[in-house]
């Protein structure tokens, strides 16, 4: 005999509370219609569905991040939305009805390794704390599905290759949510270098940074994010310099100034000015900081020409110029165009024209420890 649609959505109930957790909480939910996000026809109506395969993401970590993912959703072709983790019952119930996401398909850490089991959840978007992302990453590769990870990938390179390794071997792609990689103008810049319109690269100059609020923060916890405004906003130059000079650094050199030790505790950087020379010649001059606002400017300066950009690495829209005029490509929300192509990435094996893999993300926690090295030694640490 055919279920009812009541007993359908009890079914679907206890399912959500075993994957949660959350038979001990189950007085407190509300009923059931809630979670289950609607009937079918809005699940698939507010998706924009395209031809040809789309990626089922589930987010990890719904926080402030997650949220502007997940808005991004609304306009993406080729991804979708289909799970969600976290471990805040009330988050996984306020999210589920408002992204249509079935109650089976939620999830919080003690149970997310469920998904293994579950064809509806292609990949995972960690978007948890820093220190989170490598045992976050691994139990996701270890169920057997993609990796989507947030930059930084890790809190240390030696980490960082673990990652790389196990995905590897679990036969799983690992992309780093460098949303930049996509932005048209940036592109629209590489592609300028890459055809020589600068002619030879000499100089780089990265600005990245932003005045941070409650000290009570995970940021501000040096055990959740391994670091301090280095990991989380000074990456950006680190990363930029790499992609708009087009040449891996050989040398870092670096300078901490610390100004208020009760925020910025020991393991926390608060300013750091550091220099990475390249191969070719060319040094970059970068400050990463949590104490300067309106603090997000690229410069590139080659014998021919110049990119000035600023913001850079915002949310956008980019805004610049090149020695030949204004850097004027449409703005569209990163994190629509970047999942659109990590899709692409997963599921018709594209190629980004700058990578987000693994190894990518591996490359700046290798030149993030070099520079903590540096501020300790005080002085040059090669590379190579
Ligand atoms: P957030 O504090 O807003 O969200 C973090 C989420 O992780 C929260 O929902 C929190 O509940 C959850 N969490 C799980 N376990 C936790 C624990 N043990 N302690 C604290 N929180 C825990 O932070 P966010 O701004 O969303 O940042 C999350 C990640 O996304 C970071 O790695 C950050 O670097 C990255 N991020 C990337 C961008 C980008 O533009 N690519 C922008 C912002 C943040």
């Amino acid at each position: 005999m055919k279920p009812s649609k009541k007993e359908k959505i009890m079914k679907s109930r206890r399912s959500f509370l075993l994957k949660t957790g959350l038979s001990a909480l189950a007085i407190a939910v509300p009923k059931i219609e809630s979670f289950s996000g609607g009937s079918p026809k809005k699940f698939a109506a507010i998706r924009p569905v395209q031809d040809g395969p789309v990626l089922k993401v589930a987010l990890m970590g719904l926080g402030s991040y997650a949220a502007r993912v997940a808005d991004a959703m609304q306009s993406w072709k080729r991804a979708k939305i289909t799970g969600l983790i976290s471990g805040t019952p009330s988050k996984l119930e306020s999210w589920s009805k408002k992204y249509a996401v079935p109650a089976a398909n939620c999830y919080n850490y003690d149970t997310y390794h469920q998904i293994k089991d579950n064809p509806d959840i292609d990949a995972v978007y960690v978007i948890t704390p820093n220190a989170l992302h490598k045992p976050h990453a691994l139990g996701v590769a270890a169920a057997g599905k993609h990796v989507i990870c947030e930059k930084p990938m890790s809190v240390n390179a030696s980490d960082a290759k673990e990652m790389v390794e196990f995905c590897e071997k679990a036969g799983v792609h690992l992309l780093i949510g460098y949303r930049m990689h996509f932005e048209a103008n940036t592109l629209k810049v590489v592609n300028m270098r890459r055809d020589g319109a600068f002619g030879e690269i000499k100089f780089f100059q990265g600005l990245s940074g932003f005045r941070i609020g409650d000290p009570n923060q995970w940021r501000l916890n040096a055990e959740l994010a391994g670091g301090g405004a280095m990991m989380d906003i000074g990456i950006y130059s680190i990363n930029g310099a790499r992609y708009m000079v087009g040449e891996e650094p050989i040398w870092v050199t670096a300078q901490e100034v610390k100004t208020d030790p009760v925020k910025f505790k020991e393991g926390v950087d608060e300013t750091i000015t550091f220099q990475m020379g390249f191969p070719s010649g060319v040094v970059a001059s970068c400050l990463s900081t949590y104490s300067m606002n309106n603090l997000d400017k690229f410069f590139l300066n080659g014998t021919n020409g110049y990119a000035e950009m600023q913001p850079s690495t915002g949310y956008g829209p980019i805004k610049g110029r090149t020695h030949q005029g204004p850097l004027d490509e449409p703005h569209v929300t990163h994190q629509t165009t970047q999942m659109d192509e990590m899709a692409a990435i997963i599921l018709n094996g594209k190629k980004a024209s700058i990578p987000v893999d693994g190894e990518e993300g591996l490359k700046d926690m290798v030149i993030i420890d070099a520079i903590y090295k540096a501020v300790k030694t005080g002085g040059k640490v090669d590379l190579v």
